[in-house]
């Protein structure tokens, strides 16, 4: 769903004065959610609105270098001040995210709001909760459609270093470090926001080399410990227990990335990495080709995502979700002789 002409000359004539404008974006905000709210945030302060990014729960650490993320409330931390954000405002943002479930409690108070609501995103299946939805699935990540938005809007010149290493941001963590989810035009976001003059070196850096000690040897752990390989399923687990969490500390971030090392095995085309959180069991599912985990995700796990890449959750033992996921493995993989 591109925004037509008709609907950016509309949402150009919103913007047309100062408002007050509330950026939503998901639960456990990645460099994508996180780089393209910023922006966003940015490119509306230059025309004096007023501008608040909310973020449903905390953000990982390592992301800290992004201007201007100290200012985002975390709703988790504030209820009502976040609450207020959204019932205030006169224009409604949501960036990479499609359903309102994916906001927790604030999802009704958007879906009753009577501000302008505007959808960006990069997700499979947009539910069509927004006054104008700009959602194309093909793009490497919403930092990439805020990217084309700015200039959909005729203000490119606007673009500043600022801006573009939040952008950039989205477009590295999205993507992997431009290994996956890419298309033409990602490359010439990239190439436009570094002849802008952003620190690509110093931002792959930021986000990539800031484990602690700690989380090393969680992951150390993870593959030695709790990885299983299911060769004639093309399939890999790796399952963290309550235990784990206690025993490494793990907190909010510290699991991130780790899905990714199981695909880094030969012939392995789906990844499952599940844990065992206080309440909730979490999974990050991952493949390769035409696998589709946003289908297993939607299926069996109440989520979702993309295609190759996609998450869920349910309320259920640790064993439980580890026997259903490698249940369902023969509807989504085709059964090899190994
Ligand atoms: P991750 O595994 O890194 O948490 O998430 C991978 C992708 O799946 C992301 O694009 C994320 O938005 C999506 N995703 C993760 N968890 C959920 C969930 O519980 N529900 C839905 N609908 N999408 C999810
Ligand atoms: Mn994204």
């Amino acid at each position: 769903m591109k925004l037509t002409e008709k609907e950016i000359a509309e949402i150009k004539d919103i913007l047309a004065s100062p408002k007050s404008i509330t950026i939503l974006t998901h639960r456990n905000p990645d460099g994508d959610a996180l780089g393209s709210s910023l922006a966003l945030k940015f490119f509306l302060e230059k025309f004096n609105h007023v501008a608040k990014v909310i973020l449903p729960s905390e953000y990982p650490v390592n992301f800290g270098y992004l201007n201007g993320i100290e200012d985002c409330i975390v709703h988790d931390l504030n209820r009502e001040r976040a609450m207020d954000a959204i019932k205030s405002a006169e224009v409604i943002f949501c960036l990479d995210f499609n359903s309102l479930d994916r906001i927790d409690r604030m999802g009704l108070v958007v879906e009753e709001s009577n501000a302008k609501k505007i959808l960006i995103d990069h997700h499979l299946d947009p539910e069509p909760f927004a006054d104008y939805i700009f959602s194309d699935t093909s793009a490497s990540s919403t930092c990439e459609l805020i990217h084309r938005f700015i200039y959909d809007l005729g203000e490119s010149d606007k673009i500043d270093i600022g801006i573009g290493e939040a952008l950039f941001t989205g477009l590295i963590t999205d993507t992997g470090s431009f290994k996956y989810s890419t298309n033409a035009h990602t490359y010439q976001v990239a190439s436009d926001l570094k002849n802008r003059g952003i620190d690509d070196y110093t931002l792959q850096d930021n986000i990539f080399n800031t484990f602690t000690e700690k989380q090393l040897r969680l992951l150390g752990h993870a593959l030695a410990n709790r990885m299983e390989v299911i060769p004639e399923y093309s399939a890999g687990i790796i399952a963290l227990t309550k235990k784990d969490y206690l025993d490494f500390e793990i907190q909010r971030g510290d699991t991130e990335g780790i899905v990714n090392y199981i695909l880094m095995l030969k012939g392995i085309k789906i990844a499952a990495f599940i844990r065992e959180q206080p309440t909730i069991v979490k999974l990050s599912l991952r493949s390769k080709g035409d696998i589709s985990v946003q289908e297993m995700a939607r299926k069996h796990f109440n989520g979702g995502g993309h295609k190759n890449a996609s998450g869920g959750a349910a309320y259920a033992k640790l064993e439980d979700i580890v026997y259903r996921f490698k249940k369902i493995l023969p509807d989504f993989v085709e059964k090899k002789v190994v």
